[in-house]
This record gives C-alpha cells, sequence and structure tokens, in this order.
C-alpha cells in the first residue's frame, strides 16, 4: 500500500493526511473548498515544525512529508491511483453516500474504502458500493497526530484481509488499532457519549456545578479533562447528533438526550467552536472560565 487519498482536509482530514505523509505514504489530500485545502496544508506545515521544536523530527523529514502531500479539489482525480481513501468530510449522511458512490465508480478496483465516521453506520455506507467487502471504518481520534487509538470497524460485509491489512497499516503509523463491529455509536462514543450525557443531566438536575462535575472526573478517575468540557471540545452539536444515534438505534430511553443539551444547541451555544458552551472561550487565553449561565 502506497498511494492514500484523504477526503476532506477540516479539522480530522488535516490530521490523517500528516501521519499517513509523515509515515512514507503518497497522500492526496481532497476537499470541495480550495481555501480549506490551504488552510489544512498551512495547518500541517505548523503541527509539522512544532514537532521539530519538541526534537521529535528532523528539517529534513519535515521536508519530505510535505513533498508527499498533494491537494485536490477534483474527488476524481484525486482517487484515480489510491490503494486507500480515508473519507473524513463533513458528518452527513447524505454527502457520505453520495461520497462512497463516486469513490467506488472512480477509485481502482482493489481500493479499499474507510471512512472516518463517528457515528454513521459503516453497513449503510458499504451497501450503496459495489464492493461493500472492501468497506471499513477506520475512527482516527482527535488530535490525530498525537491520539493513539484508531477504532477500526468492520461492517457487517468486511472481508477479514481488509481488516488485517487496517490492522498492519493503523501500526505501522504507530498507532493502536481496535477492532470493534459496526453498532450505533461503535464502541467509542457508546461509552462517552451516555457518561457526558450524564454530566450534562447532573448540572440540569442541580445535583453539582460544571466546576465540580469536571473536577470529580478529572480529579477521582484520572480523566484528563471533565466531560462537560470534553463535550464543549467535541461541540454540543455533534453529542447531541450522536445521542441521537444511539436512541434511535438502540431504541433505549438511557441513550435520551438531556433537555439542557437540547436547549444550548438550538441556542447556538455549542461549545469552543460558537465560543461559550459550559465554559466561555476567549482567543488567545487558555483561562477556563465557566459560562455565566451557570454561575
Ligand atoms: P470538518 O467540518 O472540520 O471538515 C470536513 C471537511 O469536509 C470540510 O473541509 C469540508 O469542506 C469537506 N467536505 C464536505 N463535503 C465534501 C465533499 N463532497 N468532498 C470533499 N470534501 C468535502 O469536520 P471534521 O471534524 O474533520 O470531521 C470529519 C469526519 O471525522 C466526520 O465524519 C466526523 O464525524 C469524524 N470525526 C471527527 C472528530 C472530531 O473530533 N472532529 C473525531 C473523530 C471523527
Amino acid at each position: 500500500m502506497k498511494n492514500i487519498s484523504v477526503i476532506g482536509a477540516g479539522t480530522m482530514g488535516n490530521g490523517i493526511a500528516h501521519v499517513f505523509a509523515q509515515t512514507g505514504f503518497t497522500v492526496n489530500l481532497i476537499d470541495v473548498s480550495a481555501a480549506q485545502l490551504e488552510r489544512a496544508v498551512a495547518t500541517i506545515t505548523k503541527n509539522l515544525d512544532r514537532q521539530i521544536s519538541k526534537g521529535s523530527l528532523t528539517e529534513e523529514q519535515k521536508k519530505q512529508a510535505l513533498n508527499n502531500l498533494t491537494t485536490y479539489t477534483s474527488l476524481i482525480e484525486g482517487v484515480a491511483k489510491a490503494d486507500l481513501v480515508v473519507e473524513a468530510a463533513t458528518e452527513n449522511t447524505e454527502l457520505k453516500l453520495n461520497i462512497f458512490k463516486q469513490i467506488d465508480e472512480f477509485a481502482p478496483k482493489g481500493c479499499i474504502l474507510a471512512s472516518n465516521t463517528s457515528s454513521i453506520s459503516i453497513t449503510k455506507i458499504a451497501a450503496v458500493t459495489s464492493r461493500p467487502e472492501s468497506v471499513i471504518g477506520m475512527h482516527f481520534m482527535n488530535p490525530v497526530p498525537v491520539m493513539k487509538l484508531v477504532e477500526i470497524i468492520n461492517g457487517y460485509a468486511t472481508d477479514k484481509a481488509v481488516t488485517d491489512t487496517i490492522v498492519a497499516l493503523s501500526k505501522q503509523l504507530g498507532k493502536v488499532p481496535c477492532v470493534v463491529n459496526d453498532y450505533p455509536g461503535f464502541i467509542a462514543n457508546k461509552i462517552l457519549m451516555p457518561m457526558i450525557n450524564e454530566a450534562i443531566y447532573s448540572l440540569y438536575e442541580g445535583i453539582a456545578g460544571v466546576e465540580e462535575i469536571d473536577t470529580i472526573m478529572k480529579l477521582g478517575m484520572a480523566h484528563p479533562m471533565g466531560p462537560l468540557q470534553l463535550a464543549d471540545f467535541i461541540g454540543l452539536d455533534v453529542c447531541l447528533s450522536i445521542l441521537h444515534v444511539l436512541y434511535n438505534g438502540y431504541g433505549n430511553t438511557k441513550y435520551a438526550p438531556c433537555p439542557l443539551l437540547v436547549n444550548m444547541v438550538t441556542a447556538g451555544k455549542l461549545g469552543v467552536k460558537s465560543g461559550e458552551g459550559f465554559y466561555t472561550y476567549t482567543a488567545g487565553s487558555k483561562d477556563l472560565v465557566v459560562s455565566k449561565r451557570f454561575l
């Protein structure tokens, strides 16, 4: 495997392109937006520079990684020579199904098709292609160059040889692969989102404040970040959407999203990306300030 196409040059796509390019693969980074591709290359360059300043990368390795990377606004051109496509476009079912129909048509016959989706069924994505046995979930964590885990999701039809290839490839990238089956939320979000939802319920029910809930989980459970702060980082809209996937997929009320989360998303308080969630975020400040609404 030599030639990797990454579709979507946002938060995850630029990180995925970064690790493949740094490991020596030829990387085709594809996005509908040329401006986003420019931003992605700037982000990758900045992150490679950070690795140099930490002593984990040389100037020569940075140069080589950037040489391995080509950007495309045309999906047809970008996947034409791929051995593996990793799709990391916006989390929208219709959009992803369309992208997979196109990749299936234009990527070479033996090419493996992977999705970095957080919550959409791999079996459903595979079903729109002519090669469901070659479709798999490759769920990287954010930030990709730093986080070790790759949750590998076997769709209903995924071939074992394809899983084995993706496991070996993840190890080659210096990651730790964990293989799971394709059910709502896979494993990472099936366990994480109910914890975040319970933290929000605890706040909603007045059992404790934002700082108390996060401090208890940080110091008591050795979590690097409390669940409310983590929810702000993930995006409260993303958390709500994954809870809907769990609730609808399992039909179990234990996944019902807390009304406070629903209200916050409706009010546009989405966490870090909107400047306010459980905390408020000011550009240039690293202080964690609880949102006035929760004081
Ligand atoms: P993002 O919004 O930062 O980036 C998505 C990119 O996809 C954008 O640059 C957009 O222009 C591009 N795009 C949209 N339609 C496209 C198309 N037809 N062809 C090519 N590019 C297209 O999103 P993200 O946070 O990077 O998430 C990407 C995927 O990764 C989603 O499936 C998400 O669920 C998953 N994911 C996200 C995280 C996270 O923490 N952000 C973690 C794990 C998995």
